[in-house]
């Protein structure tokens, strides 16, 4: 028992310190080539990349920051959410990355253990934290990510058919097994989400919905198959039109309270990831034991 808390707290600081630079990406990756949409993003220039400048600045003061600024939450709550040299605020989303990016590689870890599948599905859910993030500040899920994270996809199908592994395959379900399910999958999602894209244009005469939303579902497609796309665009309306109405009613209808699909679609991928879907239907079909979700 005590191994076991050992490493979820190991698993935890590696987390952070991946959600650390996850901060950094969804900041710098979508800088200078997006406008953002509200205040809170600073336009920096257009010389800002995720390699350059390689150290962490602060970008009130422009003073590159020292490494004991930098570590994962505890710097963030030592310094109180400001810059350690002049004192401008750190926004609280840095640290709220962090802790989120901790608890899930330790959830993920501890569900799935130190395997190459336990690691391709950090990786997913990296890529959904960002993903977030940027659609938040942008209202946009850039191509640079989602194109990349679509081939990524197949090329897990294709390992999955074509690589031997003793067990079956070398990463393991939730993702893909074979090319065919990856396309399969990517061909279904998008294509429901754009039924649904039309099907509300028809009804409402105005878009509800981002091409970059329809890109995210081709990933989830592409890399968990058909069944993920629809569990995620399912769950994903659900809690949209719930925390949507939530925010209509306590900001009284401001149209400022519009929050962006692409992260309700992240958090019900990452759900999918955790199996979310057997827990779902062991709770509306009580034929379906709960230790199917326990046991996989
Ligand atoms: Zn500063």
């Amino acid at each position: 028992m005590l191994t076991i808390s050992y490493l979820t707290l190991l698993y935890f600081i590696f987390g952070s310190v991946i959600g650390s630079f996850l901060g950094v990406c969804a900041y710098r990756i979508p800088m200078g080539r997006y406008e953002p949409i509200h205040e809170g993003v600073k336009e920096l220039g257009r010389t800002l990349s995720l390699t350059r400048p390689a150290r962490s600045f602060c970008p009130s003061c422009q003073q590159q920051l020292a490494w004991w600024h930098t570590i994962p939450i505890v710097s963030w709550l030592i310094l109180r959410g400001r810059c350690g040299h002049c004192g401008a605020r750190v926004p609280f989303r840095y640290l709220f990355i962090e802790l989120v990016t901790g608890a899930l590689c330790a959830l993920i870890f501890l569900r799935f253990g130190p395997t190459v599948t336990g690691v391709v599905a950090f990786g997913f859910v990296c890529l959904l934290i960002v993903i977030t993030f940027i659609d938040l500040d942008y209202m946009i899920i850039p191509d640079v990510i989602t194109y990349p994270a679509t081939a990524i996809g197949l090329v897990i199908g294709v390992i999955n058919r074509y690589l031997p592994a003793h067990d079956g395959r070398v990463i393991g379900y939730p993702f893909v097994s074979s090319p065919w399910e990856s396309l399969y999958g990517l061909m279904m999602g998008p294509g429901l989400l754009l039924t649904v894209w039309w099907l509300y244009f028809k009804i409402r005469k105005r878009e509800g919905l981002g091409l970059g939303d329809v890109k995210l579902l081709a990933v989830l497609g592409a890399t968990f198959g058909m069944q993920c796309a629809w569990f995620t665009i399912f769950v994903g309306s659900i809690l949209g039109s719930i925390i949507g109405m939530s925010l209509l009613l306590v900001r009284r209808g401001s149209l400022a309270s519009y929050i962006p699909f692409g992260p309700y679609l992240a958090v019900a991928a990452t759900a999918y990831i955790f199996d979310a879907h057997l827990l779902i239907a062991h709770f509306i079909d009580r034929t379906v034991p709960l230790t199917w979700w326990i046991t996989r």
